[in-house]
């Protein structure tokens, strides 16, 4: 088996005090996850809601799962009761989803807002206009079971790595034009979640806060 608890234990030595790591257990087996949890670590993050079900079923109740990947509307109300973050908001309707379900289970869900700014055509994220426009809008300060904590987004996958920090520079400068405009009274808006397997050293140095990662820690996924 992959040396997992090596491979968490050399990721962490990486990563300074003030970054959350975030294990990508997506696809991998429970048995992954226990080495990882042994080790230490609490927070995972997954992609499929029936695959999160039922690793959320069977494993350990304080481990803190993220939703990283895209979310459908109609899945929310199955992870809303446990959920400890949902990574990948990129739009006003799944926000306002979250907000219903949330309230239905008497709590509060966090959120990111999923930037869209790699050159990479994917579906999914916010155009840094249109998450303004989200913000301006107002809206989202009546959602009061959604608390947004800051920014997620992926690098272009490239080797390039000065394309990748630019992205993520972009991001970073994006993240300070609307905190000071919008959350400047937020003590929970300060995540600035970027960096995975392949460009998480960058992302440090990109002010991230919380970086996911996968691949440097449980190997390859076989789909
Ligand atoms: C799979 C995934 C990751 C982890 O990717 P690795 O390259 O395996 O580290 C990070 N973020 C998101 C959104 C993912 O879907």
């Amino acid at each position: 088996m992959y040396d997992v608890k090596g491979n968490i234990r050399q990721v962490l030595g990486d990563l300074p005090k003030d970054v959350q790591l975030v294990a990508i257990s997506k696809y991998h087996p429970k048995e992954f996850i226990m080495e990882a949890y042994d080790e230490g670590q609490r927070v995972f993050g997954e992609s499929h809601e029936q695959e999160l079900r039922e690793k959320h079923a069977s494993l350990p109740d304080d481990i803190e799962w993220h939703f990283i990947g895209h979310l459908q509307t109609n899945k929310v109300k199955y992870i809303a009761p446990y959920i400890s973050m949902i990574d990948a908001v990129d739009s006003l309707k799944l926000l306002r989803e979250i907000d219903k379900q949330a309230k239905k289970n008497n709590r509060t869900i966090r959120v990111l807002l999923e930037l869209h700014i790699a050159e990479e055509e994917t579906k999914y994220g916010l155009t840094l206009e249109a998450c303004r426009q989200l913000l301006e809008d107002g809206e989202w300060r009546l959602l009061k079971n959604v608390e947004i904590c800051g920014l997620m987004m992926m690098a272009s996958n490239v080797d390039d790595e000065s394309q990748i920090r630019n992205e993520m520079m972009m991001a970073s400068d994006f993240f300070d034009e609307i905190k000071e405009k919008y959350f400047s009274e937020s003590d929970c808006f300060r995540e600035r979640s970027w960096g995975m397997s392949h460009d998480y050293k960058i992302a440090i140095e990109c002010h991230s806060t919380m970086v996911r990662i996968g691949t440097t820690i449980f190997g390859p996924r076989v789909y």
